[in-house]
């Protein structure tokens, strides 16, 4: 398979804020053997169904907008949430079907994953969703087959690339990009990231964003948007749940990663959105003004 192409994107002046939202459930954990296995899920205790409206209501009442990249199997056991985002006016998007890494698939089962969620979302909103994370940032560089699938299937825009290694490799990109395959091309928008314990992190989420002091995170975003490169912020329905069902079992790495300065994050989160003046914007909304 040829290299691929790749421009780098920035957007003429400050780049605004984009908010991205993971639609999974407190289980849809990547790599550990029992939370990982979808035969387990529907014994859980479904909390999305809660926990979601609590964060749409946040962004509904200071005219917030987002995308929200929508798991096949939740948009298929709960299609009036997709319903529900999208009447209240965010991008509905995809996130992959059962929660797999994109990596630890071939083309055609990563193919066959992605249009299985698609239809899902699709069917339950009405419309054909253009934006599309993988499970865990898990594409690893531009060359892999993911993207060549994304593009050959009329994706627009993926946000699964990081130079975070092991996530992705640390000689990507950090700021947005077009990648041009033999089958098309399609804007990559990485998440923002800064520098934490002497090596690259994704800041903009996850435990990073609820372990820094907020004004570490906004420095890291200031540094982004000054560059033209959007800042994108990831952040999942679970992280708002007061009622977090406890996980046993969880490796400690794990559970570090996932439980780590939760009870804050709401309070956080809401400084943050606080912090500057303007809006949130979705992926949608920043491609138009991409430009190489
Ligand atoms: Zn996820």
């Amino acid at each position: 398979m040829p290299s691929p192409v790749i421009t780098p994107l920035r957007t003429p002046g400050r780049a605004p804020r984009v908010l991205t939202i993971d639609v999974e459930d407190w289980f849809h954990v990547c790599g550990d053997d029992y939370y990982s296995d979808p035969r387990r899920w529907p014994r859980f205790v479904a909390r999305v169904e809660k926990s979601l409206p609590v964060l749409l209501d946040r962004l509904s009442r200071q005219g917030h907008r987002a995308t929200f990249f929508f798991l096949g199997w939740i948009a298929r056991r709960h299609p009036d949430l997709v319903r529900e985002v999208g009447r209240r006016g965010h991008e509905i998007a995809v996130h992959g079907d059962v929660h797999r890494r994109a990596h630890e698939m071939t083309a055609a089962e990563f193919r066959e994953d992605l249009l299985r969620c698609r239809e899902a979302v699709a069917e339950a909103s009405g419309s054909t969703p253009r934006s599309h994370r993988a499970a865990e940032w898990s594409i690893r560089a531009a060359g892999e087959p993911a993207l060549s699938v994304l593009a050959a299937e009329g994706f627009a825009c993926d946000a699964s690339v990081t130079p975070v290694p092991p996530l992705g490799r640390g000689s990507n990109p950090r700021g947005p990009h077009r990648v041009e395959v033999s089958a098309g091309s399609i804007v990559e928008v990485p998440p923002l990231t800064g520098r934490g314990f002497g090596r690259p992190l994704i800041v903009g989420g996850g435990w990073p964003f609820r372990m820094f002091a907020p004004d570490r995170v906004a420095a890291a975003e200031d540094a982004f948007r000054s560059a033209g490169w959007p800042a994108v912020f990831t952040f999942h329905p679970w992280e708002f749940d007061a009622e977090h069902p406890p996980m046993e079992g969880l490796a400690p790495l794990l559970r570090l990663v996932h439980f780590y300065g939760l009870p804050s994050l709401p309070e956080r989160f809401q400084t943050w959105l606080d912090r500057e003046g303007d809006r949130c914007v979705a992926l949608e909304d920043v491609l138009p003004r991409l430009a190489a």
